[in-house]
């Protein structure tokens, strides 16, 4: 696991930091809380923060508290906090500020490793958790609720003026290939689409065929090429269907990208009025949310 580990003594650090590396642990040392708040800010893999009580410029306890708003229910995080000075008071406080163990200074290395397995086993059991709160279960592609976040989150990260777009697919006439070849070839097809789909960009499973593809820095035109390309490749995949035989599908696509004052309904509602054209004009195709001087149904 990645390990931060938070002490004011030098010493101190690099005997809990030998005893964590001899288990294989990478160990990244503080002897400040505020430098190790922005490592732990920048780093979404650290797994375990071990922090001294009395550290500075904050204390150990206000550490824990932003480290927990920072991880939120989010990211996998286990916080053991250390004071020499062990007391049901420090253990009580430091739980209240949001820390899921206390150890006492120095730690001893059996009692210190057995804490960490604990920890891995809490942190792996929190990343799952995670992954089936935010994927579709078929598909391993976000569910429409994580998908709704990434897709606001990069919305937010955009700069003035900076590009994005999205991308809504739906598999055309899908309800033929249930009923000629029953639901487990049409999972397979809904699989086989969102492989392809989960290529490029943050892509979701919207609900039963239909899929969204968000493609930051992206502007229309890079978008309509990737759908394009997207489409084009469905066109050619082979679904096996039992007794040696396969089925071929096509899909929809509407294309749609940001502009000034944009929100990500209003992008997603636009994509959508041209996959909504997409299949009013024969499926198959790609349609922009109003290409150029003309309506979204021409060409
Ligand atoms: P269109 O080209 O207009 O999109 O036609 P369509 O048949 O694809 O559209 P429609 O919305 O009528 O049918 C979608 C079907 O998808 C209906 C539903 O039974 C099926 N479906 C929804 N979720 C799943 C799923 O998880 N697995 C399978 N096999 N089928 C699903
Ligand atoms: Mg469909
Ligand atoms: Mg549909």
């Amino acid at each position: 696991m990645r390990i931060v580990v938070v002490d004011s003594s030098q010493v101190v650090l690099r005997v809990i930091g030998s005893l964590l590396e001899a288990r294989g642990h990478t160990v990244h040392e503080f002897t400040e809380s505020d430098a190790a708040l922005r490592f732990l800010e920048a780093t979404p893999e650290v797994r375990v923060l071990i922090t001294s009580l009395e550290v500075r410029p904050m204390s150990g306890l206000e550490l824990c508290w932003s480290v927990r708003l920072i991880a939120e229910d989010r990211r996998p995080l286990h916080i053991i906090t250390m004071s020499s000075a062990n007391s049901v008071h420090n253990l009580a406080e430091a739980l209240d500020s949001g820390a899921d163990d206390f150890i006492e200074k120095p730690p001893r290395a059996e009692e210190l490793h057995a804490r960490l397995r604990a920890a891995e086993r809490m942190t792996r059991l929190q990343e799952e958790l995670i992954l089936l709160a935010e994927t579709d279960a078929l598909t391993g592609l976000l569910n429409r609720r994580a998908f709704r976040e990434r897709a606001e989150a990069a919305a937010a990260r955009l700069a003035p003026g900076g590009t994005l777009s999205a991308i809504l697919v739906d598999i055309d006439l899908f309800k033929r290939i249930n009923d000629a070849h029953g639901h487990d070839v049409g999972d397979a097809a809904i699989r086989a689409v969102a492989a392809l789909l989960s290529e490029e960009g943050i892509v979701g499973r919207l609900g039963g065929e239909e899929f969204a593809i968000i493609l930051p820095e992206r502007d229309l035109h890079a978008a309509l090429r990737h759908a394009e390309g997207l489409r084009v490749r469905v066109r050619t995949l082979r679904i096996p269907s039992g007794n040696d035989q396969t089925v071929g599908l096509t899909c929809s696509f509407g294309v749609s990208a940001w502009t000034a004052g944009d929100s990500v309904s209003a992008l997603l509602k636009r994509s959508d009025i041209g996959l909504y054209a997409a299949k009013a004009s024969g499926r198959n195709r790609v349609v922009p949310e109003m290409p150029p001087g003309g309506s979204a149904l021409a060409g």
